[in-house]
């Protein structure tokens, strides 16, 4: 590949960063997620899949306590707009089912849910995304998010977490590396727009198999947006007692940040990517604890892949 061919976006990051993504799109605006908790629960927990979750969930890790606190959906999109207005200037919103499995209801329910999120905010909402299990999506939950791609940018985010079935087993997760391939085969023609989501570092996972993640995720062109995370280890879960009772090998952020820069030149250069590292409240994470706060872990990563440089696909 040719590096002209490299389509990293504006700005100084050697990665097709969202930020950068959604200032282009969105004409400068400056458009923030709005969490919103539906609260939908996972069939990893209730049951119909299994009991007990991933075992390094904890569904409250993912959300931010203020939004825990809301029980009805217009309050949290009245107050979390009115939060990223006055803390981080935004223009714009994108409405966020996050916590649990978001398509986890039949769909006339789910269209209740997302018709309300999305009736608050005027001329302000510019999109809907949920986060759901490869195995919650059908044909008609897709038609159903479609319907809304004429007002709505959609974005579709499932958990792909590892691509080895081995892995998927011991984490609990309850839904094969295959059954994400046929969520992504339905949503092949769709107007959705689809992130994966990723973990890094599963202790019985080496860095080679870790590196193969990115050829896996370059195979689907489908596959607009992901996120990268590393492990983490936070209360409540089952990883955490296991940590606690014989603790593992875990990232440092050096460690993670030198991994990134040997994964990226081998993901697809189209591919926007929305987070390159976890974080959860610090009142429930375990390990690792990188003492940082998200902008400075943000800086450090970002410092050493120009240092290295390290450019999005630029080994393909
Ligand atoms: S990570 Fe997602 S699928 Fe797994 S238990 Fe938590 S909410 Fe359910």
């Amino acid at each position: 590949m040719q590096a002209t061919d490299i389509q990293v976006k504006e700005g100084t990051k050697n990665y097709n960063n969202y930020g950068a993504w959604l200032r282009q799109k969105y004409n400068g605006q400056r458009v923030f997620k709005v969490i919103i908790d539906g609260g939908f629960t996972c069939p990893n927990r209730d049951g119909s899949k299994g009991y007990g979750g991933c075992t390094y969930c904890n569904v409250d890790s993912f959300t931010p306590s203020v939004s825990r606190k809301n029980p009805s959906i217009r309050e949290q999109v009245i107050q979390g707009m009115e939060r990223a207005r006055t803390g981080n200037r935004a223009d714009k919103f994108i409405i966020y089912f996050q916590p649990n499995t978001n398509t986890y209801a039949p769909a006339h329910y789910l269209k209740m849910m997302y018709d309300e999120a999305l009736s608050y905010g005027n001329e302000d909402i510019v999109g809907l995304s949920v986060g759901t299990r490869p195995d919650c999506i059908d044909a008609e939950k897709i038609a159903l998010l479609e319907s809304y791609t004429d007002r709505f940018d959609v974005d579709l985010e499932m958990g792909m977490e590892s691509i080895y079935n081995d892995t998927l087993s011991q984490i609990n997760r309850g839904c094969t590396h295959e059954e994400l391939i046929n969520a992504l085969n339905l949503v092949k023609n769709s107007k959705l727009d689809v992130c994966v989501h990723t973990i890094f570092g599963f202790p019985w996972e080496t860095h080679d198999m870790m590196l193969r993640y990115a050829d896996e995720i370059n195979r689907f062109p489908q596959i607009k947006f992901v996120k990268f995370h590393h492990l983490h280890i936070v209360e409540g879960s089952v990883m955490g007692v296991k940590y606690k009772r014989e603790p593992f090998k875990v990232f440092t952020l050096d460690e993670y940040a030198d991994f990134l820069c040997e994964l990226l030149p081998l993901v697809r250069p189209d591919i926007v990517i929305q987070r390159l590292f976890g974080l959860s409240d610090r009142e429930l994470l375990i390990a690792p604890n990188w003492q940082l706060k998200k902008s400075e872990i943000q800086y450090y990563i970002d410092k050493r892949i120009a240092d290295r440089g390290a450019i999005q696909g630029s080994a393909l």
